[in-house]
């Protein structure tokens, strides 16, 4: 493991990062589209990233009606809730908000805890979904085990668990291990989805497709959410091959995430029009199939937001309004700890509307990385 400024890297992701600067060189699309996500990059000194760095979200449930404490759930939504059962992952990526949280890895009872709250009677009718996601779930493949087991017992309202992970293109062999055949055997009255991410087409090597076609064998769909990435994916050459790719595995499209405005990572994010310019080219293009289109979203401090007509309201330098379809008063039935953050208001029809940090600047001069054979 690497102990250069918050690195965090597998030993396959090493071994492949050396592997394509040998053949490919240190400036090849091959070798960048990947180091761009894991290796300290020294612009992220250019400002006080530790302290300024923060959570995304703060959607925590710290207690049920019942006052009993609660760890790792997150809810925004009406029908889906989010349930982390530890903050660690195999591999660091450096853009992602995750690093912010407080580390934790739940303990049996706290996920006692959360299963009973999910299975509520305040609960039973309206939540459906879980999306248990971290940090990377499939690491801790005991606490998988008893995290669904619970859920079966004490929530059996939640028929759809979809679970979060980067493990098949951080640590493939880690997918084939007994404890995680036995933690996400089918059971019954409950279908499981993996959700991954997956940003460039050169991460998807043999074994790592590997690792999804065993995923598969669990998992009624994987879906994958790319995160639009400057020099990883914002051309459309990388983005249909990454495309065409996932739809010979069989890896659907979920969303492509505008990159989230963290503070000292301002070089991984392009602009939100340069994404719009780019989904359109991608979706209209005819080269990829009509099954592989994403939605292009930003995660605001309210939740996700996709970018269709009517959502960019006003706009005060790099700051834009986005307006929402979610209701203040509904935000404040299905999670009362919620606070609204400063950079939302509601509106005169009680819809939320949120302030969202663009990126500075466009800045292309990356197309020269993207000859690929
Ligand atoms: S694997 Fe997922 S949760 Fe972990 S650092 Fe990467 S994006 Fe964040």
């Amino acid at each position: 493991m690497s102990k250069v400024a918050g690195e965090q890297i597998s030993k396959f992701l090493k071994k492949k990062l050396n592997d394509l600067k040998n053949e490919f060189g240190e400036n090849s699309y091959e070798y960048t589209s990947l180091a761009r996500q894991y290796l300290f990059d020294k612009r992220e000194t250019e400002v006080d990233y530790k302290s300024e760095r923060r959570r995304h979200y703060e959607a925590d449930l710290t207690a049920d009606s019942s006052g009993h404490v609660l760890t790792g759930v997150e809810r925004l939504y009406r029908r889906c809730a989010v349930f982390e059962l530890t903050t660690a992952c195999k591999t660091r990526c450096r853009w992602c908000l995750r690093a912010n949280y407080n580390p934790f890895t739940l303990k049996k009872d706290e996920i006692e805890n959360a299963a009973r709250y999910f299975g509520s009677e305040a609960n039973r009718d309206e939540l459906k979904e879980l999306l248990i996601t971290g940090g990377d779930p499939l690491i801790v493949p005991d606490l998988l085990n008893d995290a669904l087991e619970c859920i079966q017992k004490y929530a059996p309202n939640i028929r759809i668990i979809r679970i979060g992970t980067r493990l098949p293109v951080q640590d493939p062999d880690m997918v084939f291990s007994d404890k995680l055949a036995h933690a996400l055997r089918r059971r019954d009255g409950m279908r499981l989805e993996i959700g991954t991410q997956i940003n460039s087409p050169v991460e998807l090597f043999p074994e790592s497709v590997a690792a999804y076609h065993k995923l598969q064998e669990y998992a009624e769909r994987i879906y994958n959410q790319q995160v639009l990435l400057k020099g990883v994916n914002d051309a459309l050459e990388p983005l249909v091959q990454l495309y065409e790719k996932m739809r010979d595995i069989g890896i659907e499209p979920h969303y492509m995430f505008h990159c989230v405005p963290l503070h000292g990572m301002e070089h991984h994010r392009t602009t939100v029009e340069e994404g719009l310019d780019l989904i359109k080219s991608l979706v209209t293009s005819g080269y990829i199939s009509g099954r592989s289109k994403p939605m292009y979203t930003a995660m605001t401090d309210i939740g996700k937001i996709t970018f269709y007509e009517g959502v960019f309201v006003d706009r005060k330098g790099d700051m834009f309004l986005l307006q929402s379809r979610y209701r203040y008063e509904d935000r404040m039935k299905w999670n009362p700890d919620w606070k609204m953050p400063e950079s939302a208001e509601v509106d005169e029809n009680g819809y939320l509307r949120v302030w969202y940090k663009d990126a500075k600047t466009h800045n292309k001069g990356w197309e020269s990385t993207y000859i690929m054979e």
